[in-house]
């Protein structure tokens, strides 16, 4: 039988290493690195951005890349993962078996501000699938050094919480563009959903529907009841004078221009 202590290390663990991971995917690869939502020292950068890597995210500019064209072709031909394609195919198979398959000089010009960043070019090491052997050998290092200085109960609570992180965003890949789940608030051609459940899991990114109509706002949740936990945490880091230039939805041009470009596709 467990005693209390251990119960209450693998909570706390849990719970660090879940903050940590999933902030690193939502905060750091997504609206960070992939939108520029915002802007933080670049010591703490690399901090949040470490949380996706040691996650097995791949590198920074795989993902970047990859979300990139997630909006420029967003449930249409070039999409590289669309539930068009098959649920499991967007869910997780992409990873294997890409329907999209992307050059080293698309990376090149998707991705060309984290290709001036030195570490994130090592990490990828020359856009090559060298990229995800060296993100899951740090991966493991990380984890043995993790049991060596804490023990096999902190382990058990890394590897559960770096789970559920790496669960989300492939729930925020399929399951917020089916149009049987959650609801759509904008119309912005394709099928995006906002979803209560995978928005508290991914803490924050459910609210796709929202990050679709305005890619660039740091805030997902735009009303009352989307609760968006990384916008709570840019807000504190805003109060500890660490983060600017945060970019929020100020009207409602996209949204207009996308629901007018419907509307005259309709009529022709
Ligand atoms: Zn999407
Ligand atoms: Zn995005």
């Amino acid at each position: 039988m467990l005693e209390w202590n251990s119960v209450g290390t693998f909570i706390a663990a849990f719970t660090f290493f879940f903050f940590y991971h999933m902030h690193g995917i939502s905060l750091g690869y997504h609206r960070l690195l992939s939108h520029h939502s915002l802007r933080i020292p670049k010591w703490l950068e690399y901090i949040v951005v470490s949380g996706a890597y040691l996650a097995f995210e791949g590198s920074p500019i795989f993902w970047v890349t990859t979300h990139r064209l997630h909006h420029r072709y967003s449930d249409h031909k070039g999409d590289p993962h669309s539930p068009h394609d098959g649920l499991w195919h967007a869910f997780i198979a992409w990873m294997w078996d890409p329907k999209v398959h992307i050059t080293d000089e698309q990376s090149r010009l998707l991705a060309p501000d984290l290709y001036r960043d030195p570490v994130y070019r090592l990490l990828h090491c020359g856009h090559t699938a060298w990229h995800s052997y060296l993100c899951l050998g740090i991966g493991i290092a990380f984890r043995v050094s993790i049991f060596y200085a804490f023990g096999p109960i902190v382990l058990a609570a890394n590897l559960c919480a770096t789970a559920l992180a790496f669960v989300g965003p492939l729930l925020v890949n399929s399951v917020c563009h089916l149009q049987r789940f959650g609801y759509e608030t904008y119309k912005c051609g394709d099928d995006s959903r906002n979803v209560l459940p995978i928005a508290l899991l991914t803490m924050g990114e459910g609210w796709h529907n929202n990050h679709h109509a305005f890619p660039q706002s740091v805030r997902h949740g735009l009303t009352e009841r989307e609760f968006d936990a990384t916008w709570v945490s840019v807000c504190i880091l805003k109060a500890l004078h660490l983060a600017d230039h945060i970019h929020l939805p100020k009207n409602q041009c996209h949204v207009a221009f996308t629901e007018k470009s419907k509307e005259t596709a309709k009529s022709k």
